[in-house]
């Protein structure tokens, strides 16, 4: 499945509509420090459900709406839509092509779309359950990630590549029956 596209409006540093278009193969977001490459994985994990604002390197919600410069005033809300490519319809939803939007207001008001249509978080989560591209997927590895990964001990590495792998739990519970 593919991210064909992408759409900010007042998220963070892009305070005007913004449109990134992702062609297949690898895409690279070059730009200086403080130029805005980091909020843009910053917002595909804020639509994808990420509710922790921290985790988005704000401290309250209200800090991923644009906050104004010294030239532009602050913008009202927050809104973020992603496109992929369900051609091969890995989503199950009779469309080929779904658009997931997350819309946050300065009341503290938050909205969810699937294809335009108003729904619920737990829709979004239930929808790309199982693709691998879900909230709390390997799908977006921030920064002090790869930090974190790099600087770790070989014992903590290993519990990495034990969840990547897919066999932490059937290691919980090994544990849990010895222990019986
Ligand atoms: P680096 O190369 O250092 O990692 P980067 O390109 O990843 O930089 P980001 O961290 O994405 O940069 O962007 C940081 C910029 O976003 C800062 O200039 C910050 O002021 C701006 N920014 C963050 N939140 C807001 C907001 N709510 N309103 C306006 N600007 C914001
Ligand atoms: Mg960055």
């Amino acid at each position: 499945m593919q991210l064909l596209k992408m759409e900010l409006r007042g998220f963070k540093s892009f305070a005007d509509k913004t449109t990134l278009i992702f062609d297949k193969g690898i895409t690279a977001i070059v730009g200086p420090n403080g130029s805005g490459k980091s909020n843009i994985s910053d917002a595909v994990r804020w639509v994808m459900g990420e509710q922790n604002v921290r985790q988005l390197r704000g401290q309250k919600s209200e800090d991923i709406i644009f906050a104004g410069t010294e030239k532009r005033r602050p913008q009202g809300a927050a809104e973020v839509s992603l496109y992929f490519d369900n051609s091969d319809h890995s989503l199950e939803i009779d469309f080929s092509e779904v658009v997931v939007t997350r819309r946050l207001f300065r009341s503290g008001e938050s909205e969810f779309y699937i294809n335009k249509r108003n729904c619920r978080l737990k829709d979004i989560h239930m929808l790309f359950a199982d693709t691998g591209i879900g909230q709390d997927s390997m799908a977006v590895i921030g920064q002090n990630r790869v930090d974190r990964i790099l600087n770790s001990r070989p014992e903590e590495r290993r519990i990495i590549f034990e969840e990547v792998a897919g066999i932490s739990r059937y290691k919980g519970r090994k544990e849990e029956g010895l222990r019986k």
